[in-house]
């Protein structure tokens, strides 16, 4: 069984983004970029299905810019096989990663999907439940736990997801697409040993073109802009002193 998992190059989570003056978007340059952390339980996962048996490969893959190939490197060093990147200079929208995917899927031929629940830097939490649609495989988003079982020569994950009221547990029949939630492990430290391994594992780079996928943007920014400032607080001497404060401001009736 081969698992593919999808890493996004996102900004690092520790930097803190502003958005540009003229509020084309938000300015990344020289940003630390690293692997999206949900993308980074999913390599994990996918390594620790791999290591309790029945998987034969892990194969990452990215979509973006040439230095996208570092993020590949860290999933290799994390324990993945090998790496499939796809380069475009065009900033990628989810749908045209998921058709990527597609295209990929297609050559590959995985029976998982890995992706991270969302990305951290556009928030769309799309991109695994579009693929899901095109290939029309069943879906398992938000997974915090993944169990691959066989039965009758047929293979099935049984997934447990945090939803709202509780948790729940689904079954899907592979192939399938999971994303991956917080909870679902702990990723492992990359070790410089593992970095140098990775360095010669096989990494294959295609285009858009040689998959036959139209990658040009459908959506247009109109603006960005930077969250509100909050307003500065104020001392209080005592809870009453809050309370009549919280009343006056109308906070509270
Ligand atoms: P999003 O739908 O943009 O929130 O992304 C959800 C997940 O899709 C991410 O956590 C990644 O696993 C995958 N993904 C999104 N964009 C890319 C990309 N450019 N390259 C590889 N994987 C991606």
């Amino acid at each position: 069984m081969k698992i593919l998992v999808a890493v996004k190059r996102a900004v690092d989570y520790n930097v803190r983004v502003r958005a540009k003056a003229d509020g084309s978007g938000v300015d990344v340059h020289n940003a630390r970029m690293s692997m999206n952390p949900f993308d980074e339980i999913a390599v994990e996962e996918a390594v620790r299905l791999k290591e309790s048996g029945g998987v034969s490969e892990v194969v990452v893959f990215s979509a973006g810019v040439l230095a996208c190939q570092e993020t590949l490197r860290t999933a290799m060093a994390l324990g993945a096989d090998r790496a499939i990147l796809v380069e475009s200079e065009i900033e990628l929208e989810p749908l045209a990663v998921a058709k990527l995917l597609k295209a990929v899927c297609e050559k590959e031929r995985p029976e998982i999907v890995l992706c991270g629940k969302q990305a951290i830097d556009d928030d769309a939490n799309q991109t695994g439940q579009m693929l899901a649609a095109l290939l029309n495989w069943p879906q398992a988003t938000f997974a915090s736990k993944v169990t691959v079982t066989e039965a009758g020569g047929r293979r099935q994950a049984t997934v447990i997801r945090e939803i709202d009221g509780g948790i729940e547990t689904i079954e899907v029949a592979l192939p399938a697409v999971i994303t991956a939630d917080l909870r679902l492990n702990e990723p492992r430290y990359v070790t410089l040993p593992n970095i140098i391994k990775a360095k010669k594992k096989p990494l294959e780079i295609l285009t858009p073109m040689s998959l036959g996928v139209n990658v040009l943007p459908r959506l247009k920014t109109l603006y960005v802009s930077e969250p509100p400032k909050r307003a500065t607080g104020i001392r209080v001497g005592s809870v009453s002193e809050l309370v009549s404060y919280l009343k006056t401001s109308g906070v509270i009736a």
